[in-house]
């Protein structure tokens, strides 16, 4: 653990990054107890937005996100071939997705992180790290005892404490824009097509409020630029309604080569996109971030209270990456979708009983990404009672 240096303020835990990953692990550390400060290079939570903010089921099910966040449930997905002729309609009899108002969702987890006594600055860059004491630009260092790399997909908190780093990369970009409320049935509609998404899709998800159309796949396997492929694709998207406000971008890089193995060390760990947190296959990346901030936490506790490093090896990415492998089988075989008549004949695949058994099992299934069950000692479970 970091040395204290004198005339320099400590703290028990940095948080780098204030996405979900980081504000969820940062208030469940301050709900332990741990004093912990939160830094962002964002000067409002409500700008620079990546995500689409498509919740899964299993997510509205599992963690408690307040139903005013949440557009209305969508059970609808199209999926088209690159005709756009004839797309396969697969009907779920429950909500499946609930696209979030992201701005209030990151506005909800600040204030949960600052209410459970987390200090949150905003406009602060992490820039260093070097025995022990944090440089920052915009605030002044901090000795941290221990880091929480929660900076994104290309983690600088990652590579400075030697830890794993992501190498597979998906570039994915979106317009958002409000429609009329009430003139559209939601609906999820998913475009194969290697041409303008290669190695992924181009989706239009409507939910009845706002319309997100995007793109994402390979940067290396794109004719054009993101920007112009985004803007053809939404020049003619099926299922996209007439925009009724100004339109906002969005986009970043996804990690999609699964969890990272090393993510731990005694200087810090990592959560979310810097920890590869995301479904090799789906792209989503939201719900494994807060399954993972959980284990994450209580790892991250159990060590600040008794300084065991072997209390580390519980958060680890090998165990988990196991349980990947069907994951990063099917996103190959995405990937070697290289031809609009490959794709074509994909989509048909999925028309016949079995395909759209297989495609509702991915769409509407629970297996987007592992269950984070911490392989923990009672005592090591229950930080808060136990330790
Ligand atoms: C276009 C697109 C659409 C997506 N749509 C979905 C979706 O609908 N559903 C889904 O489940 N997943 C989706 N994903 C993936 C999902 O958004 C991410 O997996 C998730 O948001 C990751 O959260 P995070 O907190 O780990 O990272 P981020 O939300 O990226 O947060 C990282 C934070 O770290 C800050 N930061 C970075 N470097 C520094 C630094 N040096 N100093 C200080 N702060 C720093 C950044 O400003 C940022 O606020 C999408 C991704 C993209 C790119």
């Amino acid at each position: 653990m970091a040395p204290t240096v004198a005339g320099v303020r400590t703290v028990d835990v940095l948080v780098v990054g204030a996405g979900l990953a980081g504000l969820h692990t940062a208030r469940l550390l301050a709900l332990r107890d741990l004093d912990v400060m939160v830094v962002d290079r964002r000067r409002s939570l409500s700008s620079g937005i990546r995500t689409t903010g498509i919740f899964v089921r299993r997510t509205f099910e599992d963690f408690d996100l307040p139903d005013r966040l949440l557009g209305p449930g969508v059970r609808d997905v199209l999926l088209y071939p690159p005709s756009r002729r004839s797309p396969i309609r697969l009907t779920s009899d429950r909500d499946e997705y609930r696209v979030a108002d992201m701005a209030a969702v990151y506005a909800h987890a600040h204030r949960a992180a600052e209410a459970a006594g987390a200090r949150v600055q905003l406009g602060v860059r992490y820039v260093s790290t070097s025995e022990g004491v944090v440089r920052l630009a915009g605030a002044e260092p901090v000795t941290a005892r221990f880091i929480v790399g929660a900076d994104g997909a290309r983690s600088r908190v990652a590579r400075d404490l030697g830890l794993d780093v992501n190498r597979r990369f998906l570039v994915g970009a979106e317009l958002v824009h409000p429609i009329a409320s009430g003139t559209t049935n939601p609906a999820f509609h998913c475009v194969l097509d290697p041409r303008l998404a290669p190695g992924y899709l181009g989706w239009v998800i409507d939910d009845g409020q706002h319309a997100h159309i995007g793109v994402a796949g390979y940067p290396h396997a794109m004719r054009t630029g993101i920007r112009h492929l985004l803007n053809d694709f939404a020049a003619d998207a099926p299922g996209r309604a007439v925009p009724t406000g100004p339109i906002e971008r969005r986009g970043g890089p996804i990690p999609v080569g699964g969890v990272l193995r090393r993510l731990a060390c005694p200087a810090g760990l990592l959560v979310g996109d810097a920890a590869g947190a995301v479904s090799p296959l789906t792209a989503g990346g939201l719900d494994p971030c807060l399954r993972m901030s959980e284990l994450a936490a209580t790892v991250a506790t159990a060590y600040l209270r008794t300084g065991d490093q072997h209390t580390l090896a519980h958060y680890a990415g090998h165990a988990l990456r196991t349980r990947f492998r069907g994951r990063l089988l099917l996103r190959r075989m995405l990937s070697g979708i290289r031809s609009p008549a490959a794709a074509e004949a994909a989509v048909a695949l999925l028309r016949g009983r079995a395909g759209r058994a297989v495609a509702g099992r991915i769409l509407f299934g629970d297996g987007s990404f592992p269950d984070v069950e911490p392989p923990l000692a009672p005592a090591l479970a229950e930080p808060g009672k136990h330790l």
